[in-house]
């Protein structure tokens, strides 16, 4: 893993330093990691923080594979490899009497002196080692948590209203102060900035932290963010109405929306921005009409196509998802997604996180059945809003005025959250303002060609979290989000564009396909001649 340089001050004096001594005084290095290593043993966090207590207080030295044994298997995370030498500390944390949070501090011994708090995903209680990993090897002092509970399913919800705060927002909020103090007291100083790194329902943890907790973050950076996340579970859960099972006569096949599907929409709208590369810029621009695959609508379309049912099946799923009295309830699926959109939402299967949150959260009730689903347990979600979940502000007065920055940016094949959630979302939070005011704070980057957080035919990688691919990049805040982000905080320089990168295969080692920059919204990208593998044959325009 390379060690970013540019946004970490302390790391590049650190390796000249040990490039400098190891010639002739590798041995004084080797003393300086075991104080490190001793001051970090006798650390005891538990003395600093109410209702904790210790699970695990370790050195980590730099390349170490760390393993982690009693993590829930589904949560798919048994290992991390570690580039620097850092303090782990591990903590348990009691929120009340029914609720509790497993806490993780990786404090490196290089630190900047800044501080990261990292996000969850799905409904899950996973601790994303590689984002806090991610964030020590960039030496920031990063914590996380398991957001209340452990696993991705959602049946540890049932009977336990506390959980889901922990899991809405205060798991996050109580990482947040502890890390913070934790800090304090083992570097035996105050943090510079503090940030934020998350994605999908990370990046709904980040956006209502900054509802909620205005001055927890200094800069947050937000993907895919499950905004509004009440209706996101109901338009996740809607989608099984729409394809019904997997054995029904109208059921359209995996193979088919990979296929001949997924090429119609490309053949309708992958050049509309004048590059035939799979790759669609702008998917607000493409109104795909399925009627085109029709069975018997043009003789070259025999056996690849769709009866009367099925071509009402795809145009639910691209349309908007309304109450029937006209009341959006969620944004359409973009166009482009159903290469991966199909293995989870089209599956003709009930959608488990959707499933699990019906069930265990909203009517705490395991019976409840997702083939039943429909308006009324969309509202009753709505209303209920367990934890105050929704986050869905039109303003950020409080994180806006104390000089909060928030970066989001929002891959245009996601698979998992329409991206058009988050232009709707971006103007709802503009309100009356203009897009110049909106920049001020807030930025919005359209990631074309990238799946759900990460992935995709597009130039993906950004620096967005702890995907190996990341060390392959610049650390620059062109190259890197999480840069950028400590650039517009640190040096007042806000980014006109995030550049990224697609390695071949993505593998890093195979080396670089492409970059592309991509814009920041309401901007979009214009093909202006050239290689379109070149970041300069394309310009964001409005
Ligand atoms: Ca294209």
């Amino acid at each position: 893993m390379i060690v970013a340089k540019s946004f970490f001050p302390v790391t590049m004096f650190r390796t000249s330093l040990v490039l400098l001594v190891s010639h002739f005084a590798l041995t004084g290095f080797a003393a300086a990691s075991s104080e490190f290593e001793k001051r970090c043993l006798a650390f005891e966090p538990e003395r600093y923080i109410k209702g904790a207590t210790r699970n695990v207080l370790q050195h980590v030295p730099a390349g170490t594979n760390l393993t982690f044994p009693d993590n829930d298997a589904t949560c798919g995370r048994a290992s991390q490899n570690v580039s620097v030498g850092l303090c782990r500390m591990a903590l348990e944390i009691k929120t009340t009497r029914t609720s509790k949070i497993s806490f993780e501090a990786w404090f490196p011994e290089d630190w900047s002196g800044r501080f990261l708090a990292t996000g969850n995903g799905g409904i899950d209680g996973c601790i994303k080692y590689e984002d806090i990993a991610y964030g020590a090897s960039n030496g920031f002092a990063s914590v996380g948590a398991n957001n209340g509970h452990n696993g991705t399913t959602g049946v540890a919800y049932l009977d336990n209203p506390e959980m889901v705060v922990d899991f809405a927002w205060r798991s996050l909020h109580l990482s947040v102060e502890t890390g913070k103090a934790l800090a304090k007291e083992f570097y035996g100083k105050y943090h510079t900035k503090s940030y934020y790194l998350g994605c999908s329902l990370g990046g709904r943890q980040g956006i209502k932290s900054a509802e909620r907790f205005p001055d927890d973050f200094d800069g947050i950076v937000a993907g895919a963010p499950g905004v509004d996340f009440n209706n996101l579970i109901s338009w996740r859960a809607h989608f099984y109405t729409i394809t019904g099972p997997i054995k029904g006569s109208d059921f359209i096949s995996k193979a088919a929306w990979q296929t001949w599907i997924h090429d119609e929409v490309l053949r309708q709208c992958d050049t509309i921005d004048k590059v035939k590369d799979g790759i669609i810029e702008d998917p607000t621009l493409c109104k795909f009409d399925p009627t085109n695959l029709l069975c018997g609508h043009n003789i070259t379309n025999t056996t690849n196509c769709l009866n009367d049912n099925q071509v009402q099946q795809v145009q639910k799923i691209f349309s908007d998802y309304r109450f029937p009295n006209g009341e959006l309830i969620y944004p359409a699926m973009q166009p482009g997604s159903e290469i991966n959109a199909v293995d989870k939402l089209y599956a003709g299967a009930p959608f488990a996180y959707s499933d699990d949150w019906f069930k265990y959260v909203v009517y705490n009730d395991p019976t409840w059945n997702a083939s039943e689903y429909g308006y009324d347990d969309a509202q009753a979600a709505q209303d209920l809003n367990p934890g105050d979940i929704r986050t869905y502000p039109s303003s950020l007065p409080g994180f806006k005025e104390s000089g909060g920055k928030l970066l989001m940016y929002h891959g245009q094949q996601d698979n998992q959250i329409t991206s058009f959630n988050t232009n709707r979302f971006y103007e709802h939070l503009r309100g009356n303002n203009t897009y110049a005011e909106m920049d001020e704070w807030t930025r919005f980057f359209r990631i074309s060609g990238m799946f759900h957080c990460s992935t995709g035919p597009g130039a993906w990688v950004l620096g967005q979290g702890g995907n190996a691919a990341q060390a392959g990049i610049p650390s620059d805040a062109q190259h890197n989000v999480l840069a950028a982000m400590v650039d517009w905080v640190e040096k007042g320089v806000a980014p006109e564009f995030i550049e990224g990168t697609k390695f071949m295969n993505d593998t890093v080692k195979s080396g670089v396909d492409f970059t592309r920059r991509h814009c920041k919204y309401p901007a979009r990208n214009t093909f202006v001649g050239g290689s379109y593998k070149k970041p300069e044959s394309w310009e964001c325009r409005a």
